[in-house]
C-alpha cells in the first residue's frame, strides 16, 4: 500500500488520527525509528537512536504517543548523553532533565539524542564528537547549531518536535537553516534541571517544530517551576495554546533599521539583497493584518558592541561552568600520577580546540586584573542593550528582524562569501538572551530554493502574546508545516 508520512504531520493531526484509532503509537513509533535511520546515514543527525522505544497509551494530552526527538545535552537517566562531546561519550545519567521528564508524563515518547555543537558551543551543528550534521534541503550545507540535529530531524520529518537548548541562537538558527520554527520561551519558564550547563545567565530550554501552534503545545508541557531550578517561575495561569486567537488588529511592531536596511550595507551581496528586499515584502503582508509596523533607530556603536558582549559573558559563564568536567567523576579517565595530571590529560584529549580557545578567553576575562576591564563591562553594555530593548517595548509589542544574512552557509565555508559589516545581523538573537525575551523564529521565504526567517522577540513573560502574533504571521505565508525537499547537485 501507499506509506502515509504520518510523521510530517502536525501534533493536532497526529492526535485526532491516534484518537480515533486510525494510527497506533506503536505504528508512529516505528515509522520514526525507520526514517532516523535513513536520515542518520543521509545527514548524520543523532547520536543515539532509541530503537527500544516504547508506546504509550493514548490520553487527551495532545502529546500522548507520539514520537520527538531529545537534544544531547538534556540529562536522559539510563540513557547516553553526551552533550555530543568526547568529554562524555560514554556518560550514562541517573536522572531525567526536567523538562523531559515533563514530555514523559505527557505520554510524549522519545525516538533518539539529536547531535549539537559540542556543549551547545558554535553555530554550525560541525563540532559534535559524532561529527558534521548536513542540511536536509542542500547536504553541502549546515544546518547552523548548536541544535542542528534537531533542525535537521524535524526539517526531514522523523517527527513533528524536538527540543532544543539557545544561549544565543541555538534554537532559532537552526530553525531558520532548516526551514522550520524555533521557539525560544521567557528565561526560566521551563527548568534547566538536567540540561547541561553552558552559560547560565543565558541557557533556555525550547523546542523545535513545523509550525507556531505545535510550538505552543510543546512548551506547554515542558513548562512549570521546579524546586531544582531556582530561576524557574511559575507559568501555571499561562496556557500558550488557549491563547492562540489570531486576533492581532492593532499591535503594535518595530525593526531596527540599522540592521535591515539595506543602505547599511555597501557590500551586500546578492542574497543579503534578496534577503532584507524579502523581509519588507513581509512586512507589507503583515500590515494587511492590522498590526501597525514602525522603523526604529538604535544607536550604532551600541549594536555593534553586541557580539563581543555576548562573547566575554558566555565563555566566562561557560569556563565556570565546565570545570566540573575532570574526568574523575565522569567521563573517560584521563593519565597521569596524580588527579592533576589525569584532570589536564582528560581536558588536553578530549575538548575540541574551539572549546578550549572560549575556555582560555573566559578565564583571561575573569582574571582579578581584567575582570572589571573586559566582564564588568560587558555585564554593563550588556544591560544597556537588556534596556534599549525594553524601552522598544513600553511602545510595541515586538521587535521584528530577520535572521542571518540569508539561507545556510555552505559547509565548505570557502565558498561562502562573506558580506562585510554583518556581523550583528548574524548574532543579533542573541539580545533575547541577554534579556531572557521570547523569541520565536519563522520561515518566511526562499532564496535559490533554500529557505530564509524572520524573528520576533518580545517581553519577559509575554509569551502569549508573542506567539499569537507569530501564529497570526504564520498565516499571511505558505511555509507552514514544511518538509524539506532537497536541492539535486547534478
Ligand atoms: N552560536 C552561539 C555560540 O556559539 C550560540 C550557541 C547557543 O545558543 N547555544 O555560543
Amino acid at each position: 500500500g501507499i506509506m502515509t508520512k504520518y510523521m510530517e504531520k502536525s501534533i493536532t493531526e497526529l492526535h485526532e488520527l491516534l484518537t480515533k484509532g486510525e494510527v497506533t503509537s506503536e505504528e508512529l513509533i516505528k515509522e520514526s525509528l525507520e526514517k532516523s535511520h535513513e536520515v542518520q546515514a543521509k545527514y548524520n543527525a543523532f547520536v543515539t537512536i532509541l530503537d527500544e522505544a516504547k508506546p504509550t497509551n493514548v490520553t487527551d494530552n495532545l502529546l500522548s504517543g507520539i514520537p520527538y526527538g531529545i537534544k544531547d545535552n538534556y540529562s536522559t537517566k539510563g540513557i547516553l548523553s553526551t552533550g555530543s562531546s568526547n568529554t562524555l561519550k560514554d556518560y550514562v545519567p541517573f536522572f531525567t532533565a526536567t523538562a523531559i521528564e515533563n514530555l514523559e508524563k505527557s505520554g510524549a515518547v522519545a525516538t533518539n539524542k539529536t547531535v549539537l555543537d559540542e556543549f551547545g558551543m558554535g553555530g554550525t551543528g560541525t563540532t559534535g564528537h559524532t561529527g558534521v550534521v548536513r542540511n536536509p534541503w542542500d547536504r553541502e550545507r549546515m544546518c547552523a547549531g548548536s541544535s542542528a540535529g534537531s533542525a535537521c530531524a524535524v526539517a526531514a520529518g522523523v517527527y513533528p518536535y524536538a527540543t532544543g537548548s539557545d544561549t544565543g541562537d541555538s534554537i532559532r538558527k537552526p530553525a531558520a537553516y532548516c526551514g522550520i520554527v524555533g521557539y525560544k520561551p521567557t528565561y526560566g519558564m521551563i527548568s534547566r534541571y538536567g540540561l547541561f550547563a553552558y552559560a547560565s545567565s543565558l541557557d533556555t530550554c525550547g523546542v523545535l517544530t513545523r509550525n507556531v501552534e505545535d510550538a505552543a503545545i510543546v512548551v506547554d508541557n515542558m513548562k512549570g517551576i521546579d524546586k531544582n531550578d531556582m530561576t524557574s517561575w511559575d507559568s501555571s495561569s499561562i496556557n500558550l495554546h488557549k491563547s492562540l486567537d489570531g486576533q492581532v488588529k492593532g499591535k503594535k511592531l518595530c525593526y531596527v533599521k540599522e540592521l535591515c536596511d539595506i543602505e547599511n550595507y555597501p557590500n551586500a551581496t546578492n542574497e543579503l539583497k534578496e534577503h532584507l528586499s524579502n523581509f519588507h515584502n513581509v512586512l507589507e503582508k503583515i500590515k494587511e493584518l492590522g498590526i501597525e509596523i514602525e522603523a526604529v533607530s538604535v544607536d550604532k556603536t551600541l549594536l555593534n558592541a553586541q557580539p563581543s558582549v555576548y562573547d566575554v559573558i558566555s565563555y566566562a559563564e561557560a569556563t565556570s561552568n565546565m570545570s566540573n568536567l575532570t574526568g574523575l567523576i565522569f567521563g573517560p579517565r584521563g593519565e597521569g600520577k596524580n588527579y592533576e595530571e589525569m584532570m589536564k590529560d582528560y581536558r588536553t584529549k578530549n575538548f575540541s580546540s574551539l572549546i578550549k580557545r572560549r575556555f582560555v578567553i573566559g578565564s583571561y576575562v575573569l582574571q582579578a586584573d581584567n575582570k572589571d576591564k573586559y566582564f564588568h563591562n560587558a555585564q554593563r553594555v550588556r544591560r544597556l542593550l537588556v534596556d534599549t530593548w525594553n524601552n522598544l517595548f513600553d511602545k510595541y509589542d515586538a521587535v521584528i528582524l530577520p535572521v542571518e544574512t540569508g539561507p545556510a552557509r555552505y559547509l565548505d565555508e570557502s565558498k561562502n562569501i562573506i558580506d562585510k559589516d554583518t556581523r550583528v545581523l548574524k548574532e543579533h538573537l542573541q539580545i533575547a538572551n541577554f534579556g531572557g525575551f521570547p523569541s520565536i523564529t519563522i520561515p518566511d521565504g526562499f532564496i535559490n530554493n533554500l529557505p530564509v526567517a524572520l524573528n520576533i522577540t518580545g517581553k519577559c513573560y509575554d509569551d502569549a502574546n508573542i506567539l499569537n502574533i507569530a501564529y497570526a504571521i504564520e498565516g499571511t505565508m505558505n511555509y507552514k508545516n514544511q518538509i524539506a525537499k532537497e536541492v539535486s547537485h547534478d
